[in-house]
């Protein structure tokens, strides 16, 4: 028969049970033991719903406190020895490494976070010495929780991060140099004890994931692939190798040397369905093809019939024993069930598939092809008739939008004229001195704030009353600016609760749920909000608050919106159609608006665009190309419809632009703000070694810590940007926005880089 099976359930549990739990055990109010039950607790909750729901093969140790990564990183002890040294409980030892610790005498900061392939989750690196070591703890995350599950009548497959991703995805410490994959031998036997403790608990079969397949792969991380495979594919249960969020075409070198003896394979066929009849060519005679056909990254119900067919051919060729119909990566990156959204319409709702909804939808796809249609009839009937009802709803069309998009031409991508041209104009309509100072956009997000949005969401307060509070917030902000004597202001962003669901809210095409918050890291979560049809704006968005804001300040007042690029990568994006055409779509939105902040009187406007770099496709080639190049057309279709005069900016949150720099510079943004201040001036050569002639203001200082940077620091840091930046180009700002910082000691930084950006003007 074809069995059914998920590669991993999100973990947070329907409420966001864990985030509450271990931000109640960081604040000491839940003690050890409670956090620990009731981590239990939801482990043993989760299986529950994927056995109810018929799922054949169920995984377990997918649940982490923290990280999956990071529980390899202490199972594995490669704990640097500024936590191992610290004498802390095993949990806390392994949240010192997730999120610091400053306690009881004890400062250590975090290892580093960064995001989980092309996803919005984290993961904890792999830090790694020049003489590292590994061993096996003692009672092994993966053992304990497969006997865990088994004690409670559920049979599971265990899932771990295969050891060629573990090592390719970390690196070195600081001040080591030890290259990460050269690890590998010292590593494996501690795979091996691990595999066989798995046999001896009773794992028949054993998931290891090894998702860096799906990149383009230097020579030493393919050839290590064979040596790994060749000792972990006898060592303890039978193997299923997993990859997921792209294609593994390009390595089938690596599937026909190194896994030649591993159980199966399991590939992402959402992503790259068409690699499916190459894979099936590549797998051995006897082995199995893991097919996952229900995606893993996205909410939409699956498409049955074309889920269905997939399988079938896989059937066709291999028989039913050797196929299973899995979930096309982990579920982590979807939120937990559909059951909590009261206040989605019917209509949309019908749409969407969750978690605890995919694991249904993975075990009736595995009935109907080995029972037959007939088997689940009324099911594929019901879904039928649900992606018939959305393909034709009319709020997944709207024929308008389309009809706009049809219209657009070569132009509406280009400014008038070129930079120097505009910037003449610019210089003196803006009156903007050498070394100019400016902010991000927003402005401390103070408890008050919160509280007022709070009463307005809840109707306590009406809104004439949370406008007044709104303008009373941009009055105050404009004093302090005009205090600070900066160069050109921002209204701050009180209005705003995220920079994209703030838009979604004020554009058609969009959904918002109350529950569906997915992990972002540690207990961080994220609550996308969902493009279900055609993008427009009604009306404008920002107006209002800006027009005001300029109205009561003597100096440029900058107008903030978020790109195209970052509102469709924040959100959960529709299916149906590409995403360059809902980038396009947004993109119309967002050019009416800044046509209209134009005519408000707004000379200067920012768009943010702090997620280009991670929508970047994970292989270089076609798909970059293609990917760099309507992502910047929507940026420029966004922005260019203002006159020379009109001073564009954009800002991004990260300074590496090696690999994409000529996208950077096409977008032909006037000011570009980039977060610099911890990184190496030196990132900043390309700018000249490419030429790049517009402006750059790399952040001075660091906006995630309440440190005050003093004038002297800041003065060093623009002394080095000038190594590489001519200073007229140059602009003074911090790294990004101050919306998680107080009020004091946002006044002391920035007087302190006001004080210097006037010292770099006396002297230039
Ligand atoms: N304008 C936004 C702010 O200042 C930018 C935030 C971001 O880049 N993430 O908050
Ligand atoms: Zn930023």
């Amino acid at each position: 028969m074809v069995q059914s099976s998920i590669l991993g359930f999100p973990r947070m549990g329907r409420l966001r049970d864990l985030k509450k739990a271990n931000e109640a055990y960081w604040a000491d109010k839940l003690s050890r033991d409670e956090l620990l039950a009731e981590g239990k607790r939801l482990r043993l909750e989760h299986w529950k719903i994927q056995k109810d729901a018929g799922v054949d093969i169920i995984p377990s140790n997918d649940f982490a406190f923290y990280d999956h990564v990071l529980d390899h990183i202490q199972m594995f002890n490669a704990i640097p020895e500024r936590y191992s040294k610290q004498g802390l409980e095993p949990i806390d030892e392994y949240f010192a490494m997730g999120r610091g610790h400053q306690k009881n005498g004890v400062d250590v900061p975090s290892l580093e976070m960064v995001k989980w392939f092309d996803s919005n989750y984290h993961y904890v690196k792999p830090t790694l010495q020049d003489n590292q070591t590994f061993s096996l703890t003692s009672d092994p995350k993966p053992v304990r929780e497969f006997l865990e599950a088994k004690e409670a009548g559920i049979v599971t497959r265990p899932v771990i991060l295969g050891p060629v991703s573990f090592l390719a995805l970390g690196k070195a410490d600081r001040g080591q140099s030890v290259e990460p994959i050269t690890l590998l031998e010292k590593l494996l036997p501690v795979y091996e004890q691990l595999l066989q403790k798995l046999k001896e608990a009773g794992a028949e079969t054993v998931q290891i994931d090894e998702p860096v397949l799906v990149f383009d792969l230097p020579s030493k991380i393919k050839d290590a692939f064979k040596p790994a495979y060749e000792k972990l594919a006898g060592a303890g249960p039978k193997v299923v190798l997993a990859t997921y969020f792209g294609d593994i075409v390009h390595n089938f070198d690596v599937v026909d040397a190194a896994f030649k003896n591993i159980h199966a394979l399991h590939v992402d066929l959402v992503r790259h369905p068409e690699q499916l009849e190459q894979v099936i060519s590549h797998l051995q005679p006897s082995q199995v093809l893991s097919a996952g056909v229900v995606d893993g990254r996205n909410i939409w119900k699956t498409n049955f019939k074309k889920a269905i067919e997939l399988v079938e051919t896989a059937v066709q060729k291999l028989g039913k024993d050797r196929v299973i119909v899995a979930s096309s990566s982990s579920l982590l990156h979807t939120p937990h069930t559909l059951d909590s959204e009261k206040q989605l319409p019917e209509e949309v709702k019908d749409w969407f598939s969750f978690a605890s909804q995919k694991v249904v939808e993975v075990a009736i796809i595995a009935k109907a092809v080995t029972e037959g249609p007939a088997s689940v009839r009324e099911q594929l009937e019901a879904n039928a008739k649900s992606m018939q009802a959305r393909a034709s709803s009319p709020r997944t069309n709207d024929s308008k939008v389309k009809e706009r998009q049809s219209k657009i031409t070569a132009e509406m991508h280009r400014r008038q004229n070129p930079f120097t041209e505009r910037y003449a104009q610019q210089k003196t309509h803006l009156s903007l001195p050498l070394f100019p100072t400016t902010t991000i956009g927003s402005f401390p997000q103070t408890k008050e704030i919160r509280i007022q949005r709070n009463k307005f969401t809840k109707g306590e307060i009406t809104a004439e009353e949370y406008e007044k509070f709104i303008e009373k917030e941009i009055e105050d902000v404009v004093k302090i600016q005009d205090e600070l004597n900066l160069d050109v202001y921002v209204h701050g962003e009180p209005e705003r609760n995220d920079m994209v669901q703030y838009f979604g809210e004020r554009m058609d095409g969009y959904v918002f749920t109350t529950h569906a918050w997915v992990q972002s890291y540690g207990s961080r979560c994220v609550r996308p909000p969902i493009i279900v049809g055609d993008i427009s704006r009604p009306q404008p968005m920002t107006v209002k608050e800006s027009k005001y804001a300029a109205s009561i300040s003597k100096k440029p007042m900058k107008g903030m919106l978020t790109g195209p690029i970052t509102c469709l990568r924040w959100s959960f994006p529709r299916d149906d159609v590409h995403q360059s055409v809902q980038a396009q779509q947004l993109a119309l939105a967002l050019r009416d608006e800044v046509v209209d902040l134009e005519a408000a009187g707004i000379y200067v406007i920012q768009v943010d665009e702090p997620a280009l770099r991670e929508g970047l496709p994970l292989r270089a080639g076609k798909e970059r190309e293609n990917y760099l190049s309507w992502a910047v057309d929507s940026f420029k279709l966004s922005t260019a419809g203002v006159k020379d005069s009109t001073q564009i900016h954009s800002h991004f949150c990260y300074s590496e632009f090696q690999d994409f720099f000529h996208a950077i510079a096409a977008l032909d943004a006037d000011v570009l703000s980039i977060e610099n201040s911890k990184s190496d001036a030196k990132l900043l050569k390309v700018f000249i070694d490419e030429a790049y002639p517009r402006h750059i203001g790399p952040g001075v200082y660091d906006i995630h810590s309440p440190r005050v940077p003093s004038e002297q620091e800041i003065k060093d840091r623009v002394e080095e940007m000038l190594q590489y930046l001519k200073p007229e180009q140059l602009w003074i700002n911090p790294d990004c926005g101050l919306k998680t910082r107080q009020w004091k000691e946002t006044k002391e930084a920035l007087k302190n880089m006001v004080d210097a950006a006037i010292y770099f003007r006396e002297k230039y």
